[in-house]
């Protein structure tokens, strides 16, 4: 089983993954650019902790234990003795591509190279390195601690070997793996393309508003959450750039067109809950 995971990038995902793998006992590096993204993930980290143990779902031995698996990095050589890397940061494929080659120069020959990509081409991302057989995708879904299903995407490169122990691996993390083939936005992207920008067609026809259309979903529909809801929860940064790749990768198919709407909103710095203020207000 792997000891040693490095995480690259600790925002919404790579926080909550770097929490998965430290809980099961791996010894995580978790890497950002930005120091104030690390010291966000560290005290967001410790909010959690203490919310689990107030509920009496560990106790504080086990909170340490959790913590001190985790140990935040400004340097990405410092991920050197990694035998897994997880990436998840900004949703770019050429910014995933010189980190992966950088990122290369420092770790084993043997260490597994995975991205959290909603959306990119593992190929892609892959032929950046020089072994792209060590390169697969390992997508976990928000909030990654919940959330049981984790997509695991080899690409037409990824060897047999890496498959089986990311597989296996994941699967020892108490995830759900489904495997599927390297495709724009995978099973889950895929389907939930049109479930957001259907509900962003309703609301920009003046149908209805986005609390309506949420509470429709959720009343009729049985849905958790209503779509503008969970736009907010992901971001909607991070939403629009996953339907404009999948859009194009789709030789824009309009099936998946995204949203002026969404568009605006993520360009004024609307991005729902990590920024204060998206379909709805959270400040
Ligand atoms: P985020 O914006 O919350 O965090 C990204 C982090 O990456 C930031 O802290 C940023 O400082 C850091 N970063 C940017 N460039 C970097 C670099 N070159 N080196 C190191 N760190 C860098 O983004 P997120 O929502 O966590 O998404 C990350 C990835 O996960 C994306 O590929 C996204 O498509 C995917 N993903 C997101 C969700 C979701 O619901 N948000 C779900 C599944 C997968």
């Amino acid at each position: 089983m792997i000891k040693h995971v490095g995480i690259i990038g600790s925002g919404t995902m790579g926080s909550g993954i770097a929490q998965v793998a430290a809980t099961v006992g791996c010894l995580v590096k978790l890497y950002d650019t930005n120091t104030e993204a690390l010291d966000k993930s560290k005290a967001a980290l410790e909010k959690i902790m203490a919310r689990l143990v107030e509920k009496g779902r560990i106790d504080e031995t086990e909170k340490t234990r959790i913590q001190d698996n985790i140990t935040y990095v400004d340097s990405l050589k410092d991920l050197s003795d990694s035998e897994l890397t997880i990436e998840a940061i900004v949703e770019n494929l050429d910014v995933k591509k010189k980190v992966f080659q950088e990122l290369e120069s420092y770790v084993s020959k043997k260490t597994i190279i995975a991205s959290n990509t909603s959306s990119l081409s593992i190929a892609s991302i892959a032929s950046a390195l020089k072994k792209p057989k060590r390169c697969i995708g390992i997508h976990f879904f928000n909030p990654a601690p919940l959330m049981k299903l984790v997509e695991v995407i080899p690409a037409i490169q990824t060897s047999d070997k890496v498959l089986r122990k990311t597989t296996m691996n994941i699967q020892n993390w108490g995830k759900t793996v489904a495997v599927a083939k390297d495709t724009p936005g995978f099973i889950v992207n895929r389907v939930a393309r049109p479930f957001y920008g259907e509900s962003l067609r309703i609301y920009e026809e003046g149908i209805a508003d986005f609390a309506t259309i949420d509470w429709s979903l959720k009343s009729i529909g049985g849905f958790r959450m209503g779509p503008f809801e969970l736009m907010d929860f992901i971001g909607n940064d991070v939403n629009y750039t996953v339907t404009e790749t999948v859009f194009k990768a789709f030789y824009y198919d309009p099936r998946y067109k995204p949203s002026f709407t969404q568009k605006r909103f993520s360009e004024a710095g609307y991005l729902g809950r990590k920024s204060g203020k998206g379909y709805y207000d959270y400040s």
